[in-house]
């Protein structure tokens, strides 16, 4: 009887273990790791992968027509912070949903969510790359093709989404408006106990506002199913965040109550795209909707940033108006 028990015991756990191994989707490490998701997912595998290491150098410098973005200075009538054991989501309900067109787009692109990817330390965390530089958080506003009216359908074609990338450096200021964000970390801490993100700041807060100068490809989701349907558009000007306000992503669980130390997939191969670089050195454009409230703006971020990145580009542009005088000159 004793013996029978305890079979049925063995057998009820390895029932529960083969479960939980089943019910395990992918993760950061281990078996379920990025360089294990292709055998479960054929897409991870393709051709159009993305994160990638962005190449200065090898970058081609592309004048796009201006980027339009619609609502990003209105307030969400609501808002939900959730860790789904892979990142930390936020989605949003707006009277008129926010909106980019433009650039390199043929299409009208409406906001789905945004969330993050995070490093074990500052020295890394984010996804793509520049020049093999590492930040410590990246965030990815996903936008989704609003011809296709709905999220999962748009995610099906090759044109479907875009998501904007934001790196962040670190900064000594606070920035005021990942404030209430920082806090809200702690509450969820275990995965799928979404809370209510009051007071949540205007998107314009939360990015930063030079649209003009950003790096663009063809690629795909960072995580499982890998559908390479993203037009991607990084921006070049760092959000600034203090060292402290990222720690909270860092003591997430995930579901298999194993802590979130990091969540970015090693950088993918090339493969013969080409990474535009939107340059427009007149400064021409500056969308009106987001610079008509600089004054509030600044109440939430102290524009004190000054990083290696900012220098690069600085020096760059000097580089390129010499060799234009110079042209000139000829
Ligand atoms: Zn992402």
């Amino acid at each position: 009887m004793l013996l029978i028990r305890c079979w049925f015991k063995i057998i009820f756990i390895v029932t529960i273990a083969l479960h939980e191994a089943h019910g395990q989707d992918f993760s950061y490490l281990g078996s379920y790791g990025p360089e294990h998701w292709g055998e479960q997912y054929t897409s991870c595998s393709g051709k159009q992968q993305s994160p990638i290491n962005i190449d200065l150098v090898r970058t081609r410098n592309f004048s796009f027509p201006p980027l339009i973005i619609k609502g990003f200075d209105e307030v969400p009538k609501s808002a939900v912070l959730k860790n789904n054991g892979h990142t930390v989501v936020v989605t949003m309900d707006f009277e008129e949903d926010p909106t980019i067109s433009g650039g390199p787009l043929n299409d009208t692109y409406k906001l789905a969510q945004f969330h993050f990817h995070w490093g074990d330390d500052d020295d890394r965390g984010s996804e793509d790359l520049i020049n093999n530089h590492s930040f410590p958080v990246e965030l990815h506003m996903v936008l989704f093709n609003q011809k296709y009216e709905e999220f999962n359908n748009a995610a099906h074609n090759v044109d479907g989404l875009v998501v904007l990338a934001y790196f962040f450096t670190i900064a000594n200021e606070t920035n005021l408006a990942y404030v209430g964000l920082s806090f809200l970390l702690e509450k969820i801490v275990v995965p799928d106990h979404p809370v209510k993100y009051s007071y949540v700041p205007k998107l314009q807060y939360l990015i930063s506002d030079n649209f003009e100068n950003y790096f663009t490809y063809t690629g795909s989701l960072t995580t499982p199913p890998c559908s390479e349907v993203v037009t991607w558009i990084d921006f070049e000007t760092p959000i600034p965040i203090t060292s402290e306000q990222i720690k909270n992503f860092r003591a997430l669980r995930t579901k298999q109550d194993q802590p979130l130390t990091h969540n970015y997939r090693p950088t993918q191969p090339l493969n013969g795209r080409v990474v535009y670089r939107n340059m427009n050195y007149t400064g021409a454009f500056k969308n009106p909707k987001i610079s008509q409230d600089d004054s509030d703006r600044k109440i939430y971020i102290k524009k004190s940033i000054s990083n290696k990145l900012n220098l690069n580009i600085k020096l760059y542009m000097m580089l390129y108006m010499i060799i234009v005088s110079r042209v000139n000159a000829i």
